[in-house]
C-alpha cells in the first residue's frame, strides 16, 4: 500500500511517498517558489540521488502535475501505474471547530475547510488549491485532510479560552487551537517506545523547535496544553514571529504610527514576519546565522538567542508544573535536532525539576533518535527527529481504512 504525503504552502509543494508495508519513504521532494522566476523542482528516489532542476511552475496545479510525472518517470520513478498511490493525504494546518480528527474529502469537507480560511489566510487557502489539484490530476483516488490542530483536541478548556468577553468564543470560535499536532503526536510515540512504556503511562514534554516552535504538555498520550493559539503567532520566541507579548504593544504600536501601520495585514506581518530572532537580531531567523553572529560578537544576536531558550525554558518550567513532574522531555525540529547548544542553554540550571543533561551525548551528532540525559537526571531527556510526513501517511490509512 503506497501514501502521498502532500503539503501545500503558499508557494511551495512538499511531498512524500510511502510504502507503508514497512513505512519506508521511497520518493520525496519540494517544488519551491511556484509563480516565481526562482521557481525549482528539488527531488529525490530512495534509489535515485537529489536532482534540483529551474523550472517555470505557475501554479499548484502544475506542481502536482510535475510531481506525479516524475513520480511515474520510467527510468527514475517509483510507480508504474498511478493506481498504486492508494491514498493521498494533505497536511491542514487549521482545523478551526471544525475538524477534530482526519477525515476524507468530500464536497462537504471543501465547503467546511473554506470556512477556515481566515484562520490561517497564508496556508489553508494554499492546502485547497492542494486538494484540487490532486483531485484534478487523480480523480479516482482518495484524499484524506490531516490536521495540525487534531492532536490538540484534548485541551481542557481551562486552557484552550482567553480571558476575552466570552461571545468571541461563541460566535467567533476564538479559542487555543494549537498546531504541530502531527510531529508532537509522531514524537510522543516514539518516545514512548524509547522509554519501554505505554505512553498511557507518561507524562511528558515535547519541544517542537524550528521556524515555527511550539511546546507541548502530553499526560497519557493526550495533549494537556501548548504554547502556539488561535494562530501559530502565540508562544516561545520563533525565527520571524514574536510569539508571547503585551497585546497593549498592538495598540499603542497602531497609535502610534498610523501611517506605517493601517490595517491588521501589516501588523500581523509585523508580528510574523519581521518579529522573533530576525526583529531582535536584526540579522537573520535563522539559528545557524545568528550563532554565527554571536561567535563574531554580534550582541544582539546574543540577546535574541538568549530570548529564545529562556522562552522555551519558561514553557518547560510551567508545563513541569501543570503535570505535577515529568518522565520525560523531548526535542525535536529543525533546531530542537540539531542545536546542541540550544539544548543546552534551555536546560541549563534545571536541576530542581530532575532534568540534567550529559554534556557528551548532547554535543554527539546523529540523525537518530536519542537519550541525551545523565544516567541520574529523574528526567530522561531525548531528541528525537520528527517525521511529519510519516503521521500523515499514517493518519491518512487509518482514516481510508475505517471508512472502507
Ligand atoms: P520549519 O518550521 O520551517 O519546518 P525546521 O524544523 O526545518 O523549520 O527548522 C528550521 C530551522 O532549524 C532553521 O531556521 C535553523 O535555524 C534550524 N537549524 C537547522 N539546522 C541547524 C543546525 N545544524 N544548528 C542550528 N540550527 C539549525
Amino acid at each position: 500500500m503506497k501514501i502521498l504525503s502532500v503539503n501545500c504552502g503558499s508557494s511551495s509543494v512538499k511531498y512524500s511517498l510511502f510504502e507503508m508495508k514497512n513505512e519506508k519513504k521511497i520518493a520525496w521532494g519540494v517544488v519551491e517558489c511556484i509563480g516565481l522566476r526562482e521557481a525549482c523542482y528539488v527531488k529525490q528516489t530512495i534509489n535515485s540521488k537529489e536532482t534540483k532542476n529551474s523550472l517555470r511552475i505557475a501554479n499548484h496545479t502544475e506542481a502536482l502535475k510535475l510531481i506525479i510525472e516524475s513520480l511515474l518517470d520510467k527510468e527514475n520513478g517509483s510507480i508504474s501505474d498511478i493506481s498504486e498511490i492508494c491514498v493521498v493525504g494533505h497536511r491542514i494546518v487549521h482545523g478551526g471547530n471544525k475538524f477534530s480528527k482526519a477525515v476524507l474529502v468530500t464536497e462537504k469537507m471543501k465547503r467546511e475547510l473554506k470556512e477556515c480560511f481566515a484562520l490561517a489566510p497564508l496556508h489553508n487557502p494554499a492546502h485547497y488549491a492542494g486538494i484540487i489539484a490532486v483531485e484534478k490530476m487523480l480523480p479516482k483516488i482518495p484524499s484524506v485532510l490531516v490536521f495540525d490542530t487534531a492532536f490538540h483536541q484534548t485541551i481542557p478548556d481551562y486552557a484552550y479560552m482567553y480571558a476575552i468577553p466570552y461571545e468571541y468564543y461563541k460566535k467567533d470560535h476564538i479559542r487555543k487551537y494549537g498546531f504541530h499536532g502531527s510531529s508532537h503526536k509522531y514524537v510522543s510515540q516514539i518516545a514512548a517506545t524509547m522509554l519501554g512504556k505505554s505512553l498511557n503511562k507518561l507524562k511528558l514534554i515535547i519541544a517542537h523547535l524550528g521556524n515555527g516552535s511550539s511546546i507541548t504538555a502530553v499526560k497519557k498520550g493526550k495533549v494537556i496544553d501548548t504554547s502556539m493559539g488561535f494562530t501559530p503567532l502565540q508562544g516561545v520566541v520563533m525565527g520571524t514571529r514574536c510569539g508571547d507579548i503585551d497585546p497593549a504593544i498592538i495598540c499603542y504600536i497602531l497609535n502610534k504610527y498610523p501611517q506605517q501601520y493601517k490595517d491588521a495585514n501589516s501588523l500581523s506581518s509585523l508580528m510574523n514576519n519581521e518579529s522573533g530572532l530576525l526583529g531582535v537580531s536584526g540579522v537573520s531567523s535563522d539559528v545557524r546565522t545568528i550563532l554565527k553572529m554571536i561567535r563574531m560578537g554580534n550582541k544582539r544576536s546574543k540577546l535574541a538567542f538568549e530570548m529564545l531558550c529562556y522562552s522555551v525554558k519558561k514553557y518547560i518550567g510551567s508545563y513541569h508544573g501543570i503535570l505535577n513532574g515529568i518522565d520525560g522531555l523531548i526535542f525535536t525540529a529543525g533546531i530542537g535536532e540539531n542545536s546542541p547548544i540550544v539544548r543546552k542553554l534551555i536546560c541549563k540550571n534545571l536541576h530542581a525539576l530532575g532534568i540534567e543533561i550529559d554534556t557528551n551525548k548532547n554535543n554527539t551528532y546523529s540523525n537518530e533518535q536519542k537519550f541525551i540525559s545523565t544516567p541520574e537526571s529523574r528526567v530522561k531527556v531525548m531528541v528525537i527527529p520528527t517525521n511529519e510526513e510519516l503521521m500523515i501517511a499514517r493518519e491518512a490509512k487509518i482514516c481510508f481504512q475505517s471508512a472502507h
